[in-house]
This record gives structure tokens, C-alpha cells and sequence, in this order.
């Protein structure tokens, strides 16, 4: 295509991969201090499950509101930066920290806790063991890794490290934190390495999941992980449910578990306090008081 369209669109080109160079060098710079000086925050997702519609678990996402562009940044935007600049790992404990702390403060409140999920990126995993750092965290905080669950995408599963992979997975597991695999569908992992891994859950990507309820062939891919899922023993989690209709169609082909809009966009710690004090409950219609 770039060839038929001649000089033009290879100007294009060039153009925007110096824009985006650009970009990327201000978020360097931005996000260097913003570790530095802490000026991030995590908003907080549910899962819910899809039958009853119980608030089961919260993934933390990470937020970082650059005050030079006074904008919001995505993490999808700056947490490769980070993994490339080698600052993943620093990031990563904070949110770890950030996390146990929150939970900690919400038992002494006497809530009933329900675990955060945690997103750890390819380098965070292969760099040191996480298993050690999660075991100094929880020592320090008084939280429980129970209270944690780590979702960790295809691209963490290099063939070659199939083996340590593997067993940073079991320590984590094994200590008591339930193991996710996220994004499922958009890497590459075959099915032997999956068995090989030590997993609780699987997450079917958004991309997915958005089409279901229009797209036949969305459809079958999707009942179809749903059923490999089950076959390999892992509890399903749709990701990115926006209709009732996707709703309909997941629960209908046996997925138990959900995330999205539909239910809840990640919010406050505020906001994640009051859902565990009032026991919210996304799918109870709600009596309308007079
Ligand atoms: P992810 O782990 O797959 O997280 C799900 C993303 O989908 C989140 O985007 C969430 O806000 C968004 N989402 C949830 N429900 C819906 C929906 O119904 N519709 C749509 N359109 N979007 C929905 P977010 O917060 O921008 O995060 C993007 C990615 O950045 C995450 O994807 C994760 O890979 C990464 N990330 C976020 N926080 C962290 C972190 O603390 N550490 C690491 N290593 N990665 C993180
Ligand atoms: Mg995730
Ligand atoms: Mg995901
Ligand atoms: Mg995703």
C-alpha cells in the first residue's frame, strides 16, 4: 500500500514516526519526575459475576494526570514507555505498595475484603523475582495474598523462560494470590504452554467481546475460548462489556465472570469503598423509594 501511494504517503509516514518520537521524549522526561514526585493514582475496576451480579474482585489500574499538559495519560500509552526506560519495576512497587495499603485500611475499616487484581508487565516478571518483592510487601503492609491476584498478558510468556516463568508463577500461587492471564487472544502462547503454567483465570481481550452480539464470527471465537477455558480449568473473565446484550450472549455460553461499562468504569478508591460498604450489586434492580 505505501508503495501504490508513492512519495506522499512515505512522507506521511515519516512525519508521524517523528511525532510520535517527540511525544514519546516529552513522556520520558514527564514521566521520570512523575515517579519521582509520586503523581500517580489507581482507580479501581470490578469484576462482577455475570449470574448474580456480586461484586467479586477489583482490578487496579493505574492513572496518571500530567500536570504540564494537564492532561490524563493512558497507561496503555505510558506504561511501554516505562518498560523501555527500564522504570516498570519502580512503577510496579508502587502500585503493589499503594494496593496492600489500600486493602489493609479497608479491613481495619471492617469491610469485607474482596482481592485487587494487579496488572504486571513482561519485565516486571523476568526482572528479580516479583515473588520476593510481593513477600517483603505484604511483611511490611499486614496485607494477605489473598487479598492480591496478578494478571499478567501472553507477551510475559517467552518460550525460553517457560521454566522460570513458570515457577515465579507458583510462588506467587502458592503463597496464596490467584494468577490471571489477561488480554487472552491477542499473543501468541500455544496451548501446551498454557498448561504448563500455573493459572487461575483466563481474560478474554475487549476486542473480542465488543462485536459478540453482531458479529457471528466474534461470536464462535468467544464461546469457543469460553469452552478451552473450561476444558483447561480456568475460571473465564469477558472483558469490556458495554451492552445487555454481550451480558446475555457471555452468560448464555457459560462465562461467569465480567468487566466493563456496562457495570462499572474504574473508579475512586472512594468510589470502590462505598461499593464494598453498601454490598453493591450492579444487576439488582434497585426499589424505588417514595
Ligand atoms: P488491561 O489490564 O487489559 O485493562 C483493561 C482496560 O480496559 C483498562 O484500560 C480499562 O479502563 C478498560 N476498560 C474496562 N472496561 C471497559 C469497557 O467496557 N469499555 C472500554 N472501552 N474499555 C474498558 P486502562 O485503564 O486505560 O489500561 C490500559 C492497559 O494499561 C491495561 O489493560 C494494562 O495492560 C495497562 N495497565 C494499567 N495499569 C497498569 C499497572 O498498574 N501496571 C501495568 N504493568 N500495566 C497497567
Ligand atoms: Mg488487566
Ligand atoms: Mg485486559
Ligand atoms: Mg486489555
Amino acid at each position: 500500500r505505501v508503495k501504490a501511494d508513492g512519495r506522499g504517503s512515505y512522507h506521511r509516514y515519516t512525519a508521524s514516526l517523528h511525532h510520535d518520537s517527540v511525544r514519546e521524549l516529552t513522556i520520558e522526561t514527564r514521566l521520570r519526575k512523575a515517579i519521582k514526585e509520586q503523581s500517580f493514582d489507581l482507580h479501581y475496576q470490578p469484576k462482577i459475576d455475570l449470574k448474580t451480579g456480586e461484586l467479586l474482585s477489583f482490578e487496579a489500574l493505574l492513572r496518571w494526570y500530567d500536570s504540564y499538559s494537564e492532561q490524563q495519560i493512558s497507561p496503555a500509552e505510558f506504561i511501554p514507555v516505562a518498560e523501555r526506560l527500564g522504570l516498570i519495576s519502580m512503577l510496579g512497587e508502587w502500585v503493589l505498595e499503594r494496593v496492600c495499603m489500600q486493602q489493609v485500611k479497608w479491613h481495619k475499616e471492617g469491610l469485607k475484603i474482596k482481592p485487587v487484581a494487579i496488572n504486571i508487565s513482561a519485565q516486571q516478571l523476568m526482572k528479580g523475582d516479583i515473588s520476593q518483592t510481593v513477600h517483603r510487601v505484604l511483611k511490611e503492609t499486614g496485607a494477605q495474598a489473598s487479598w492480591l491476584e496478578f494478571e499478567v498478558t501472553e507477551s510475559c510468556f517467552i518460550p525460553e523462560q517457560a521454566d522460570r516463568i513458570a515457577e515465579i508463577l507458583h510462588n506467587l500461587r502458592s503463597a496464596g494470590s490467584n494468577i490471571s492471564i489477561d488480554d487472552f487472544g491477542t499473543g501468541y502462547s500455544s496451548l501446551s504452554y498454557l498448561r504448563r503454567l500455573p493459572l487461575d483465570e483466563l481474560k478474554i481481550d475487549r476486542s473480542f467481546v465488543t462485536d459478540i452480539a453482531v458479529n457471528a464470527d466474534d461470536a464462535r471465537l468467544v464461546s469457543t475460548i469460553i469452552a478451552m477455558a473450561q476444558g483447561l480449568g480456568l475460571r473465564v473473565v469477558a472483558e469490556g462489556i458495554e451492552t445487555q446484550e454481550q451480558l446475555d450472549y457471555l452468560r448464555d455460553h457459560g462465562c461467569h465472570q465480567g468487566q466493563g461499562y456496562f457495570f462499572a468504569k474504574p473508579s475512586t478508591k472512594e468510589q470502590a469503598h462505598d461499593w464494598l460498604a453498601t454490598e453493591w450489586n450492579p444487576l439488582e434492580t434497585k426499589p424505588i423509594s417514595a
